[in-house]
Parts: C-alpha cells; sequence; structure tokens
C-alpha cells in the first residue's frame, strides 16, 4: 500500500474516532433518564431506552477500539496485514472496512470456529 493511501485511510479514521468520540459522549452525558418519573408505564419506557441507550454506546466504543487499534497499526506499519496470518489485507478488503483485522481466509476460518 502507498503512502498516500495509507494516509488518506488514517485521515479519514482519525475523522471517524472524533465524531465517535462526540457520540459517545452526548449519549453518555446525555438525557437523564430515570430521573423524573411519575408513573410505572413510564418508568417502563425510559429503562427500554437507558439499555437502548447503552448497547448504542457500546457498539460506539467497540467501534471506537477498532479505529484505535488500526490507527496504532499504521504507525507501526503493520497496518493492512492479517492478525492471524500475517498476509496482506488487499485493497478489497479495506475498502469494505477499513478496520478489518483478518485476511478473506482467517476471518472465515474464525466464523466457523465461532459456530461450533
Ligand atoms: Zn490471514
Amino acid at each position: 500500500m502507498n503512502k498516500e493511501k495509507l494516509e488518506a485511510i488514517k485521515n479519514e479514521l482519525e475523522d471517524e474516532k472524533a465524531l465517535l468520540e462526540v457520540k459517545i459522549d452526548t449519549l453518555e452525558k446525555g438525557e437523564d433518564f430515570g430521573s423524573d418519573v411519575d408513573s410505572l408505564e413510564e418508568e417502563t419506557d425510559e429503562s427500554e431506552a437507558w439499555e437502548n441507550q447503552s448497547s448504542a454506546s457500546q457498539e460506539l466504543r467497540q467501534r471506537l477500539a477498532d479505529i484505535d487499534l488500526a490507527l496504532g497499526k499504521i504507525d507501526k506499519e503493520t497496518y493492512g496485514k492479517c492478525e492471524e496470518c500475517g498476509e496482506d489485507l488487499g485493497a478489497e478488503m479495506i475498502q469494505i472496512n477499513s478496520t478489518s483485522r483478518l485476511c478473506r481466509s482467517c476471518k472465515r476460518l474464525a466464523r466457523e470456529g465461532e459456530t461450533i
């Protein structure tokens, strides 16, 4: 992978990271669920809302961790290689998901392993 391409990916990831941090911050500090409950029905709604909110922020945190990992790899010049076998991921995989950690075949193996 050439330097310019890598630089472009790095910029994209950094942009996304900044955006994610804002989103997580908003989600987690956001509305104060459950503090103003005056009926049972409302309470249920609010705890559901809280659950949705917390799983959404968990997803965002996971994505943030993936991005941090990818950025670290760019710095260490190991970006674009499979964590399992060390093969190049290939431009296609990176285009699909710029934080991919495994090549196509290792990914498939990992997925098969999960289903057992
Ligand atoms: Zn691999």
